[in-house]
């Protein structure tokens, strides 16, 4: 079976219960961000921006979304390893969970077993499939059915069973070199922030935005979460060209991932880029 046709097996999102300790922690955590705002400088404020590009930039961007769910295009494995390491910076869970929720996104966009279509309702798309949905982020060997690519590795499956370690120390490190308000800017607000930046592809861009491509799901071009999500508001595009490293299709639709990308090609470090190109109309929607 190749890694991405998940169509023979059943989806593991049915059962509907309160996630307690993943519930507490978003609470604490959104708690920490309020009181961040109260002990601005502007040095917290510049850990917290580089630390937002790095985890959910390269982290869950350039990361768990555009390298491992998709393989749009290939780096060493030292970097593979590091992109994972900083996905797990976020909080949105390991990268096999990761990976193998967001293959089933594809595979059921919108449809019966997508674990997070707003036509379940727009909050149960944007945290409610979090606090309320079947919890299998530590179900590595569930998971693993949906990315044996990466379960092959022993470090991502080590990485999906203690994902949260990395953030642990992360806020050992920052608390001891400027205390609470470092710990308050570049873990508790900037986690919030990328949270709700993430969650935002998975509620917002599957129901506000315009549509270049008739796709059999709702996704579409966000412009305004493309310019703080690294370009992954370009959702319709990238629903359409799922491969595609590139999402942000024209020299106006901003996508710095793609950038990224580029300067990675460039450098000889990333090979084998895939780029769905601008006047790639395979479905294009004529407009109404
Ligand atoms: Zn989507
Ligand atoms: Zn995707």
């Amino acid at each position: 079976m190749h890694p991405t046709d998940l169509s023979m097996l059943p989806s593991p999102y049915q059962l509907q219960k309160m996630n307690w300790i993943t519930t507490v922690v978003l609470a604490i955590l959104h708690a920490g961000a309020v009181a961040a705002l109260f002990t601005f400088s502007w040095r917290a404020f510049a850990v917290a921006v580089f630390l937002y590009w790095m985890a959910t930039g390269l982290g869950i961007s350039l990361g768990y979304h555009r390298l491992h769910t998709h393989r749009s295009y290939k780096v060493p494995r030292w970097l593979d390893y590091f992109f994972a390491l900083c996905g797990a910076l976020t909080l949105e869970g390991g990268p096999i969970f990761w990976v193998a929720t967001h293959r089933i996104h594809h595979q059921k966009s919108d449809q019966p077993g997508d674990p997070h279509s707003p036509r379940d309702g727009a909050w149960w798309a944007h945290c409610g499939w979090i606090l309320f949905g079947e919890t299998n982020h530590n179900n590595t060997r569930l998971m693993s059915k949906y990315a044996p690519d990466l379960a092959k590795h022993r470090f991502y499956v080590w990485l999906n069973n203690w994902h949260w370690t990395p953030l642990v120390a992360l806020a050992g490190l920052l608390y001891a070199l400027g205390g609470l308000p470092l710990l308050l800017w570049g873990i508790c607000l900037r986690v919030v922030f990328g949270l709700h930046a993430t969650w935002m592809i998975n509620s917002i861009t599957h129901m506000y935005g315009s549509r270049r491509f008739n796709t059999r799901d709702d996704s579409r071009n966000t412009w305004w979460v493309a310019l703080f999500t690294f370009g992954e508001g370009w959702h319709n595009n990238h629903h359409a060209h799922p491969t595609s490293a590139r999402h942000g299709l024209t020299w106006y639709e901003f996508d710095l991932s793609w950038i990224t990308i580029k300067v990675l090609r460039f450098l000889g470090v990333a090979r084998s880029v895939q780029a769905a190109r601008p006047d790639s109309v395979l479905v294009e929607q004529k407009a109404a």
